[in-house]
């Protein structure tokens, strides 16, 4: 009796030892397969970052025909040019450019410090001093709960582009990147700009693209999908331009918090800029019968609408 007692525990105990190390294999295994299936599309991915930047690089200069036009960066907070726009600033140099940022980023109290650092890091990117203009007006104020009076803007905005006979402003898309409703108004602007027939003949207007959350900070990785979607114009950092936008980032100094010093080597928007031609839709042809008064923006390449959402008075 006691050894066939024994016996029937050493079984019980053995067919529990053989039921986990079946458990445990097949784990190993579905890890196994996971592996293989997924390395080839990491490898293909990683594969096409690489080729991504080098073609990118290379075919920089052909994105316009005419050759490199004069160019307004429209900002709305001293810093927003190297966290935003640096791919595209270095990108289109040689050309010149010119920076109109409309606040002194004064939310903090610290205007007067990050006008200093403005002029800085513009002048890492490679803009002078006498290409910057910086706007400090009351009606302006750095302030994510207040929207700016589009009327004012527009007029700066203006007074800008035929002062230095810009041929392209480069400025945020209805996103505003980070949603930041001064970054939204200055869209607001450009695009009354354009719906007023306003700007002078020849001059376009490229927005940035506001790209998910999912996708704003893998740097790099975002490039193969920000190649997908086909914006109008893709800017691509090499590495040595790359050490340049963060230089010019650290300028900032009276802003580098910790999670801004994270956003350096893990943000898409310090390396890569996707950005689409920002124009009416009676542009392309369709029904004028639509036209008047129903703005609508389109992605040029795409042709995926954008419906406008309700203007603002500017009584
Ligand atoms: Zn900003």
């Amino acid at each position: 009796m006691r050894r066939n007692y024994c016996f029937r525990t050493i079984v019980s105990h053995r067919t529990v030892l053989d039921t986990s190390g079946c458990f445990a294999s097949a784990g190993i295994m579905a890890a196994h397969v996971l592996l293989v299936l997924l390395l080839p599309v990491v490898s293909v991915w990683l594969v096409s970052c690489w080729w991504l930047r080098r073609y990118c690089f290379y075919r920089r200069r052909t994105f316009f025909a005419d050759g490199l036009p004069a160019t307004l960066f429209v900002t709305a907070h001293p810093d927003d040019e190297a966290m935003f726009f640096a791919p595209a600033i270095l990108g289109l140099a040689p050309a010149p450019r010119w920076l109109l940022c409309l606040s002194s980023g004064n939310y903090y109290n610290k205007g007067e410090i990050r006008k200093k650092e403005l002029l800085d890091s513009c002048a890492v990117l490679g803009i002078p001093p006498s290409k910057v203009t910086l706007i400090d007006h009351r009606d302006l104020p750095d302030n994510p709960s207040v929207e700016w009076d589009i009327a004012l803007l527009s007029a700066l905005i203006l007074e800008q582009i035929e002062a230095h006979r810009i041929a392209l402003v480069v400025t945020f898309d209805a996103g505003g990147v980070s949603a930041h409703t001064n970054h939204r108004s200055l869209y607001t602007a450009v695009r009354y700009l354009i719906s007023e027939e306003k700007l002078p003949g020849g001059c376009r207007v490229l927005v940035l693209e506001t790209v998910p959350l999912f996708r704003k900070y893998v740097s790099l990785l975002d490039l193969p999908s920000a190649w997908i979607q086909t914006p109008d114009v893709l800017f691509v950092l090499t590495q040595e331009e790359a050490d340049l936008a963060k230089s010019a980032m650290r300028c900032h100094r009276s802003q580098l918090l910790w999670f801004r010093r994270l956003y350096l080597p893990f943000s898409r928007y310090m390396v890569i800029n996707s950005l689409n031609y920002l124009q009416l839709e009676g542009e392309r042809g369709f029904s004028p019968a639509e036209k008047p008064g129903q703005l609508r923006c389109v992605d040029k390449q795409t042709l995926r609408y954008r419906p406008m959402e309700t203007f603002p008075s500017l009584g």
